[in-house]
């Protein structure tokens, strides 16, 4: 109601209160910058990195398309990498595999919140001299060996769409512990425009000195964000109650699969929990998607085709399916339950006990 009632909507003090908050939060090495969406940081993040036509990146096939779809908007191509069936992540062997003479950097991508092998993947860009976009939609609260997530990398990339962590209704955010590349993208944010309207000493006067978009954020999401932060702790810390006591009751009923972290340097953000069906149930997922709406439970699906079989992709790349294997069948044999902090034990206790009836049931 305080940016309502003052005189700057957008590009203000809110903004940058939300970037100092949000940097703080993920730890003392990162500069961060608000934009309109995790898409847009995505995008600046590849523009500022000078990747572009004739270079190739290394994406995880599954994932959310805005990850492969910043990659395309710069003109390079998309090599796709399956996953490991534990953790829904890419492995620096698989990344290893599919490097060529044109590739250039590496999408990460910490699926659902589980941090990748981050040691590994920087080992790995390190030697081949690749640059790394993290991708951390989902994964804010995620840590590899005590760091933030998004600080390991060129840039780290976080949505505050509705379903996420936390949300401005649309946004997004882009950590880097690289100052100079942190102001770079704040001008490319901001059609390349050297100073805002705080910042000049006679009005109207400024100058253009790149070529830029307009991917801000406004004053009105910032201060959402600043309130939804001041949460998190304990969104966090419920997510991970929810999730532990999720994963215990699914455990118990001795079918499922869970994915999580096969590596005690890593701190799960708990998006949602996924649960992976038993061959002899894999086909008949849907239905039971079905019987747990019925029952009144929500869930999803992550996702519900790897990126290279969705239509644009195929008609463009036809990337054979023996590529990404994996993801195909995590794609076609989990269901993601919810262990959000709107949820409490109980309700946990509920989804746990009706998804391990359903199962039971549908024995053959
Ligand atoms: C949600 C999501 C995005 C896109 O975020 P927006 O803020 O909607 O652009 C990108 N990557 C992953 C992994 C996501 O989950």
């Amino acid at each position: 109601m305080a940016v309502l009632d003052g005189p700057i909507l957008t590009h203000g003090p809110q903004g940058k209160q939300f970037e100092a908050d949000f940097a703080a939060c993920a730890g003392k090495i990162g500069h961060a910058v608000a934009t309109s969406s995790c898409m847009a940081a995505l995008h600046l993040s590849y523009l500022a990195l000078g990747i572009g036509a004739g270079d190739e990146v290394l994406v995880p096939s599954m994932t959310h398309v805005a990850t492969v779809h910043a990659v395309e908007w710069v003109g390079a191509r998309p090599v796709f990498v399956d996953c490991d069936a534990a953790t829904g992540n890419v492995t620096a062997q698989a990344l290893e595999a599919a490097i060529t003479s044109r590739t250039r950097a590496i999408s990460i991508v910490h699926f659902i919140g589980i941090p990748c092998d981050m040691t590994a993947v920087m080992e790995l860009a390190e030697r081949h001299r690749l640059k790394v976009i993290e991708d951390c939609a989902l994964a804010l609260g995620a840590r590899w060996r005590g760091t933030h997530v998004g600080l390991f990398g060129d840039t780290g990339c976080f949505s505050f769409y509705p379903v996420k962590h936390i949300t401005t209704a649309e946004g997004g955010m882009l950590l880097t512990q690289y100052a100079e590349l942190a102001t770079q993208i704040g001008l490319l944010r901001a059609f390349g425009v050297d100073r805002s309207h705080g910042e000049r000493s006679m009005p109207g006067y400024y100058d253009v000195v790149t070529l830029g978009l307009n991917y801000r954020m406004s004053e009105l999401q910032a201060a959402l964000g600043c309130s939804q932060l001041r949460r998190f702790d304990e969104n966090l810390r419920r997510r991970h109650d929810n999730w532990r006591a999720l994963r215990k009751s699914l455990e118990s009923g001795g079918q499922l699969r869970v994915l999580q972290p096969q590596s005690s340097d890593a701190e799960s953000s708990c998006y949602c929990l996924v649960a992976v069906l038993p061959d002899w149930l894999a086909a008949r997922r849907n239905e039971v998607v079905v019987r747990l709406k019925e029952a009144g439970v929500g869930t999803s699906i992550y996702y519900p085709q790897p990126v290279p079989e969705m239509t644009y992709y195929r008609d463009k790349y036809n990337t054979p399916p023996t590529a990404y294997q994996q993801a195909q069948r995590l794609s076609s044999s989990s269901i993601a339950l919810p262990v959000g902090w709107h949820l409490d034990l109980e309700d946990v206790r509920y989804v746990g006990d009706t998804l391990n009836q359903i199962v039971e049931e549908m024995k053959p």
